[in-house]
């Protein structure tokens, strides 16, 4: 029987394997972690790559800053991004500590840098303070990843307060806005901005109201700036995942008894794991992407987007 600790993964991502059956369909217990949560406490494990993601020398040399990327989605591209040659700093709130430790390690075991920023992306100082850190950190900047974001589920528009509502705004679309116009003086041509935004952008659930419209303005946004910076050869895409298993799940953005469902209505029958992510940010942040501008690269487990 497949094991539920998906950490046991270990075929890497290039060897030919059935999509169905690669990870478990999960069914993950009723849990309501503290916080955004932790993938240290989360039952069960995700799988962030550790022991299956192989590079090919996509990102020789290069230098990411990724939001978020002390665990889920973000957590897998910064070790895929280091396993493809390049350095990253990773961010995360204070309380992410630990997750982001274990990035560090899985990356500087690859011999290449991680730096560990932690601060609040609500703070606009911080949001410039940030760049500032990691440029100095990286010597350059050449890749930004807007990946921290916050969901939280809520059966009515009324059950949304203002302290809610305000915080998904600006962590999910005032930070990536204003850490693109803080990135961008160190930005050359060549660089690559990619955001995270969602599937929720087309098919909006009805209990993330708040978190549907930030989604759907980060898709927006990224189809707006692509086309201003095109030009500068600075490109800007952006990925909407499905059903993934991460720490913002059994946080609050789902509701506790939908979690044994997730990820099944999907075509493939289970939740994605963050390092199935993965190739798509590499994809966009290598130059073998030249010509994609604009776009949003779905990573759905079939869910149709437009
Ligand atoms: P995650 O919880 O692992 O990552 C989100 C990160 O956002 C956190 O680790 C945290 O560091 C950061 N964050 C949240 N609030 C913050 C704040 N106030 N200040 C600083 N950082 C803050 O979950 P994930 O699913 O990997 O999320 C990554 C991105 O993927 C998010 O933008 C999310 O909206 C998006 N996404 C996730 C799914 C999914 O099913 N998991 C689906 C579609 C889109
Ligand atoms: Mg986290």
């Amino acid at each position: 029987m497949a094991s539920q600790d998906t950490h046991t993964t270990t075929t890497d991502q290039l060897t030919l394997q059935d999509p169905v059956t690669r990870y478990p369909a999960i069914t993950p217990p009723e849990q309501s972690l503290p916080g955004t949560g932790l993938d240290a406490e989360m039952t069960p494990k995700a799988d962030l790559g550790e022991h299956s993601y192989r590079g090919t020398g996509r990102l020789e040399g290069r230098k990411a800053l990724i939001t978020g990327g002390d665990s889920g989605i973000g957590a897998a591209t910064a070790i895929a991004f280091a396993r493809e040659g390049a350095d990253v700093v990773i961010t995360g709130l204070p309380e992410e500590e630990k997750d982001a430790q274990h990035v560090k390690e899985v990356v500087e075991a690859e011999g290449r840098t991680c730096a560990v920023i932690l601060g609040d992306l609500r703070d606009k100082q911080f949001c410039k303070d940030l760049v500032a850190q990691a440029v100095e950190a990286l010597g350059g900047l050449d890749i930004l990843v807007n990946n921290g974001g916050k969901q939280v589920a809520q059966e009515s528009i009324e059950d949304i307060d203002d302290e809610q509502l305000e915080a998904t705004f600006d962590v999910n679309i005032l930070a990536q806005f204003r850490l693109v116009k803080a990135a961008l003086p160190h930005l050359k041509p060549g660089a690559s901005i990619i955001n995270t935004t969602s599937v929720v952008t087309y098919h909006a659930p009805e209990v993330l109201v708040d978190y549907s419209a930030t989604k759907a303005a980060i898709n927006t946004f990224t189809k707006s700036l692509a086309q201003q910076l095109a030009p500068k050869g600075i490109r800007v895409n952006a990925v909407a995942p499905g059903p993934i298993w991460t720490p913002l799940q059994p946080s609050g953005g789902q509701q506790p008894e939908d979690l044994p469902e997730f990820g099944k209505a999907t075509p493939l029958g289970r939740a994605g794991q963050p390092t199935e992510l993965a190739p798509a940010y590499v994809f966009l942040a290598s130059p073998e992407s030249s010509y994609v501008v604009g776009a949003t690269i779905p990573v759905t487990g079939g869910m149709p987007t437009p």
